[in-house]
């Protein structure tokens, strides 16, 4: 973790109701300190204050600057003996703020949240639902970590919920009511998720109302690969171009009922006609890996290679293209893989 320090001025939110201590290991020595959430706009922190003398000078609704302080998270610092700690002006704090839990008052399997809330919490919920779909099992790192994700459903939203290991090996069926704790936000391919931790816990529950699955539920979801059955489905992938196999740069026939036919001898093959297009067409084959395979080949012709390189690409000399090519390789993307390796819906990461 980073020792950086930073300086903010914020609004004390609340505190902890006492000193807390700790044994350190090292020096043997005990440590004592306090935690307070403050917050400045929209932006709520923890700060682990250390300085137990300001311990009563540090209250809610007041607001201090504070110099020098460790940053130790995304949204967590340390007040230590090198901090400067003053009375400032009142520091605005949007009214609809969420404030974190203080850290001695989270519980060990995280706050009772609503699937919404848990994908907006900074922190660790517990959270409920029906399950509606559940992904065939994977192993990652080599075949090493189980992986199964889940959509569950209540009353605010429907959210992916990944598991791992021992939770991703249970058997989950879609209707049952779920709960899992330990769980944070994260986000994939632009959606945001749940993923379990290590001391998660699943249990089935059976008081449970939740709203029905409906087809709309799985809309966002509809592309995702982890819910896919088999390898024969059409399957959004991550595609990654990693070597040029062949390139040709040819004359096509004018005709557009000819549909980019290469012409042969200065000759079209179909229709026989000797006109051709200005614009020249390029063949690429590529070797191509997903997260599942590897050294596939793909053959590219001009308008696909166009969508791959954001259009900015040019039909020059055969050298100039392939030089263009191999400057950008490895090339990665987003879209269907056919099944016979023709790559379509390309999407930018
Ligand atoms: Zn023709």
């Amino acid at each position: 973790m980073s020792d950086e320090s930073v300086s903010k001025r914020l609004k004390v939110m609340k505190k902890s109701d006492e000193l807390l201590h700790y044994n350190n290991s090292k020096t043997n020595k005990e440590m004592k300190y306090f935690n307070f959430v403050g917050a400045e706009g929209d932006n709520a922190m923890i700060v682990r204050c250390y300085i137990t003398s300001k311990f009563n000078t540090i209250e809610p609704g007041l607001s201090f600057r504070f110099q020098n302080l460790t940053t130790r998270g995304k949204n967590e610092f340390w007040a230590t003996s090198k901090t400067i700690i003053s009375y400032t002006s009142t520091v605005d704090v949007s009214p609809d703020i969420a404030l974190p839990c203080l850290p001695e008052k989270m519980p060990p399997d995280g706050l009772n949240h609503s699937l919404q809330e848990a994908l907006n919490s900074p922190e660790k919920s517990s959270i409920m639902g029906k399950i509606v779909k559940v992904s065939p099992i994977k192993y990652v790192r080599d075949g090493n970590l189980a992986v199964k994700s889940i959509l569950l459903k209540d009353n605010s939203t429907v959210a992916k919920v990944c598991l791992f290991d021992k939770l991703a090996e249970n058997e989950y069926a879609e209707g049952n009511n779920l709960q899992i704790t330990a769980v944070y936000p994260k986000k994939y391919l632009g959606v945001d998720q749940l993923t379990a931790t290590a001391v998660s816990k699943c249990q089935f529950l059976s008081d449970q109302n939740f709203p029905e699955m409906v087809e709309e539920d799985l809309q966002i979801f509809q592309n995702d690969e982890d819910f896919f059955n088999s390898v024969s489905d059409l399957q959004a992938s991550i595609v990654t171009l990693t070597d040029i196999l062949d390139i040709d740069i040819y004359d096509v026939c004018a005709k557009d009922a000819c549909r980019e036919k290469k012409m042969l001898k200065d000759k079209c093959p179909i229709c026989g006609g000797k006109d051709k297009k200005n614009e020249r067409n390029i063949r690429v084959t590529f070797l191509y890996s997903t997260e599942s395979k590897q050294d596939e080949r793909s053959t590219v012709f001009k308008n696909t290679l166009r969508e791959i390189m954001k259009d900015n690409f040019n039909i020059e000399s055969k050298s100039a293209c392939l030089s263009a090519l191999l400057e950008k390789l490895p090339i990665k993307f987003k879209c269907y893989i056919t099944a016979k390796n023709s790559f379509y819906n390309i999407s930018q990461l």
